[in-house]
């Protein structure tokens, strides 16, 4: 998430523009689970929503059970492989 949407988000989330909307709470809820990620490349995160009820979330990081790239280097980095 880009630092103008994260601003947009905390500006509706402190009630200037009043309640948020669905899409607004689940993207906020998403920045934030991006905050769990242990990559120190990108922190992505993600909300698995069905008819406004969140089924899941998640986050990019090491699989369960593996070192994380916050502790062993990242991969992707040591790989040089382009974003995207
Ligand atoms: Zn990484």
């Amino acid at each position: 998430m880009n630092v103008f949407l994260g601003m947009w988000i905390v500006l509706l989330s402190r009630g200037i523009m009043g309640r948020v909307d669905w899409d607004t709470y689940f993207m906020e809820m998403a920045y934030l689970v991006s905050k769990r990620s242990t990559c120190i490349r990108r922190h992505h995160g993600s909300v698995l929503v069905r008819d406004n009820r969140i089924l899941a979330t998640g986050y990019n990081g090491s699989a369960s059970g593996y070192k994380h790239c916050s502790e062993t280097g990242c991969i992707l980095e040591k790989l040089n492989i382009p974003s995207g």
